[in-house]
C-alpha cells in the first residue's frame, strides 16, 4: 500500500511527538537548504520537515522547490526552532513531482483575489482558498446533518426541465438541434418536437416545483444541488451556475417556515464555528487586514468571528414588507436622497435598500414577510389583504437576499386564478396542479443560495471566491 501517510492537520491536533511516520504533500517554501515547510491540504499550517545538511544527496536537494511533492519518512520531535512545537527530522525524502519553481505562478507573495481567479486551478494551494474551500465542505456538510436530524428526505430534483414557468430568472436552453439551420414548423418557428427531449428544455432555476410533490408525499423534503440562471448581471452575489438548498415542508405555515430558516442558518454558521476554527481564524486576520486599506466609516463594525457570534447567538428581526418601505421612507438616507432607486410601496427592493435595513437601521439579519403579489411567483400563498402574498426574504448583512421563501398557494381555485392572471399554462403543470387536488395541504420552503452563505461565512466579497470553478458571463474557464 502506498498511501500510509499521517495527515499534518492530525499531527497538528495531538502535539505528540512519535517515531516512523509519513507525511505526504506540497512544498511551500525551503530554508537554508534544510527546513522544508510542506503542506498537505488537511490544514494551513505546515509541518517543518527537517532534512539534516550532509543527509541527503545534492541532487535531490536541488528538486526541493516550491511546490514539488514530497513523501517524507522520519521522527516526529520537539523542535528547536521557533513558530512550531514539532518537527519532522527526515531519514527518508521521496521526491513525488518536481515542480520548476521559476514558471510556478504562485510566487511566495501577495496576490490579488482577481489575479487568483485567473489561476483558480491553483488558487486551493494559497492559505486563504485553503481555508474558504475547507470551509464550505463543513457548510455542505452540516447542511446534510441538519435536515438528516430532523428526518428531512434528501430529494434530487432534475437539472433539465421543460417547465420554464417558475420565473425565477432567464434560463440556459438544452438542445441537440443543430444551430445552423434547425428544424422549423409552419409558421417558420424553431420546432422543438424534433429536439432531443421532444420539447423545449432547459437547464433548471429551481427545484422548487418538483420538491413540492416530496414533500405532498413524504413530509418533508430538501434539495441541495446546482441551479442556473443566465443572468445577465455582473454583480458580486450572482453566478450563472450556483447551488442552492431548498426545503420544503408540508403541514407549515409561514412562521414555521421562518423559524426553520432561522434555526438552519444558525445551525450551519455554529457547525464551522466547532470546526473551522482554525480557518475562521485565519480569514478574521485577513479581513482586519483588508479593512486596514478602507476608510472609518467603510470598515465593519465586527470581526467576522464576532459577527458570526452575534447572528448566531441573537433572534433575526422580523418585519413586514409594508414596515420596511416604512423604515426606508422616514430614515435620513431618504430623506437626504442618498438612494439611487425610487422608494414607495409595490416596488422591488432594490440592494441599496435592502442593505440600509440591514446594515444601518436592525444592524443584524432581517426577514421581511408578505410582499406585494405582484413582485413575487405565482405559487405564493395569497393574503386575505388582496394585495400581498406569504413571502420572506431573509436579508444578511454585507449580503442582501440570502434566502427567498414563501407558504404556498395550497387552493386550486386561488392558484389556477392566480397562474390564468400571469399568463401561465395550467396545461403545462398539470402535475403541479395534481397536488392540489389530491390531499391539499398547506405547505412552505425556501431557498437558500448556498454560495451567499458560503460568502457570510467566509467574510469574502465576490461570490466568484467562493465556488471553485465560477461561471459568470464571457467567463467558463477551467
Ligand atoms: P436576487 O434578487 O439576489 O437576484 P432572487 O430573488 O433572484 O435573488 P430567488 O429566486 O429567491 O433569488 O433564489 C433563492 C436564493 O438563491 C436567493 O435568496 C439567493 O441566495 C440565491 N441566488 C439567486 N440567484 C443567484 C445567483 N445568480 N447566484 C447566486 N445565488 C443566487
Ligand atoms: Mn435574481
Amino acid at each position: 500500500m502506498f498511501n500510509k501517510r499521517t495527515k499534518i492537520r492530525e499531527i497538528i491536533s495531538k502535539q505528540e511527538s512519535q517515531t516512523g511516520i509519513t507525511v505526504m504533500g506540497w512544498v511551500r517554501s525551503f530554508r537554508n537548504n534544510q527546513f522544508i515547510a510542506l503542506n498537505d491540504g488537511s490544514t494551513n499550517t505546515n509541518i517543518q520537515v527537517v532534512a539534516t545538511l550532509g543527509n541527503f544527496p545534492d541532487e535531490l536537494i536541488k528538486r526541493i522547490t516550491t511546490s514539488a511533492s514530497l513523501r517524507v519518512y522520519g521522527d516526529l520531535v520537539p523542535s528547536l526552532g521557533k513558530g512550531q512545537a514539532l518537527e519532522l527530522v527526515a531519514t527518508e525524502i521521496e521526491i513525488l513531482g518536481d515542480s520548476d519553481a521559476e514558471k510556478y505562478p504562485l510566487q511566495p507573495k501577495k496576490h490579488s483575489l482577481e489575479f487568483l481567479r485567473e489561476i483558480a486551478h491553483l488558487r486551493f494551494r494559497t492559505n486563504t482558498f485553503g481555508a474558504i474551500f475547507r470551509i464550505r465542505h463543513s457548510l455542505a456538510f452540516a447542511v446534510h446533518k441538519f435536515y438528516n436530524e430532523r428526518g428531512f428526505v434528501y430529494l434530487h430534483t432534475p437539472i433539465i426541465t421543460a417547465s420554464d414557468a417558475e420565473g425565477a430568472g432567464e434560463m440556459f436552453r438544452v438542445s441537440t438541434l443543430p444551430l445552423e439551420n434547425p428544424p422549423r414548423d409552419e409558421d417558420g418557428k424553431i420546432d422543438f418536437k424534433e429536439d432531443f427531449f421532444g420539447k423545449a428544455t432547459n437547464l433548471t432555476v429551481s427545484g422548487q416545483l418538483e420538491g413540492e410533490l416530496g414533500a405532498t408525499a413524504f413530509g418533508e423534503i430538501y434539495t441541495f444541488g446546482p441551479t442556473f440562471r443566465a443572468e445577465n448581471s455582473n454583480t458580486a452575489r450572482h453566478l450563472a451556475e450556483f447551488w442552492m438548498i431548498e426545503p420544503e415542508m408540508a403541514f407549515c405555515d409561514l412562521e414555521d417556515n421562518m423559524n426553520l430558516a432561522e434555526s438552519f442558518i444558525k445551525y450551519i454558521i455554529n457547525y464551522a464555528m466547532e470546526h473551522n476554527m482554525e480557518d475562521l481564524l485565519f480569514l478574521d486576520q485577513r479581513l482586519a487586514e483588508e479593512e486596514k486599506q478602507l476608510p472609518t466609516e467603510k470598515r465593519s463594525e465586527m470581526g467576522l468571528i464576532d459577527k458570526l457570534k452575534f447572528v448566531s447567538e441573537n433572534n433575526f428581526e422580523r418585519i413586514t414588507y409594508t414596515e420596511a418601505i416604512d423604515i426606508l421612507f422616514n430614515s435620513p438616507a431618504y430623506k437626504k436622497k442618498k438612494f439611487q432607486y425610487e422608494v414607495k410601496w409595490g416596488i422591488d427592493m432594490q440592494s441599496e435598500h435592502e442593505r440600509y435595513l440591514v446594515e444601518k437601521h436592525f444592524k443584524k439579519p432581517v426577514i421581511v414577510t408578505n410582499y406585494p403579489k405582484d413582485i413575487k411567483a405565482f405559487y405564493m400563498r395569497q393574503n386575505d389583504d388582496g394585495k400581498t402574498v406569504a413571502a420572506m426574504d431573509i436579508l444578511a448583512p454585507g449580503i442582501g437576499e440570502i434566502v427567498g421563501g414563501s407558504q404556498r398557494e395550497e387552493r386550486l381555485d386561488r392558484l389556477t386564478q392566480r397562474m390564468h392572471e400571469m399568463h401561465i399554462s395550467e396545461e403545462e403543470l398539470w402535475w403541479y396542479l395534481d397536488t392540489r387536488r389530491y390531499g391539499t395541504v398547506p405547505h412552505a420552503g425556501f431557498g437558500l443560495g448556498f454560495e451567499r452563505m458560503v460568502l457570510f461565512v467566509t467574510g469574502m466579497t465576490n461570490i466568484r471566491d467562493v465556488i471553485a470553478f465560477p461561471r459568470t458571463p464571457k467567463s467558463a474557464e477551467f
